[in-house]
């Protein structure tokens, strides 16, 4: 298989650095380089899937909530809530074109929905 050239592959796969904070079998969760509230962390399904309608992700699409709680929990965000978030396509505001989901917390989030 040639080599991903998805910037999300490739911290999976250790070619580029991230600060993890979780890994099980199927996900890792690293801090977002741009952080949108005091605690913001991507969880990254090892495998490949565009977006989160993408063929083939109901795989991993269930398991990804599981595991942002439960990174939630680690960081310490449970009592006070967070926030996870999908953002899907280009209307939606995505970016990398691995399907991700987003933990904010660890302070009042601001705004609601857009
Ligand atoms: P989205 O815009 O929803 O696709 O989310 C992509 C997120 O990935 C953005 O919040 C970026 O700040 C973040 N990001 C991009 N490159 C990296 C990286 N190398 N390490 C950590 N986060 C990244
Ligand atoms: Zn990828």
């Amino acid at each position: 298989m040639s080599k991903p050239t998805c910037i999300f592959c490739k911290i999976v796969n250790s070619e580029i650095p991230s600060a993890k904070v979780y890994e099980d079998p199927d996900f890792i969760a690293i801090r977002d380089i741009q952080p949108q509230a005091k605690t913001h962390l991507l969880v990254i399904p090892k495998a490949h899937f565009d977006h989160l309608d993408s063929p083939g992700a109901e795989s991993v699409t269930v398991k990804i909530i599981a595991v942002a709680n439960e990174v939630a929990r680690l960081e310490g965000l449970t009592a006070h809530g967070y926030r996870v978030v999908v953002n899907t396509r280009e209307w939606g505001g995505q970016t990398v074109a691995h399907l991700h989901m987003h933990v904010l917390g660890g302070e009042q989030l601001r705004g609601r929905f857009a």
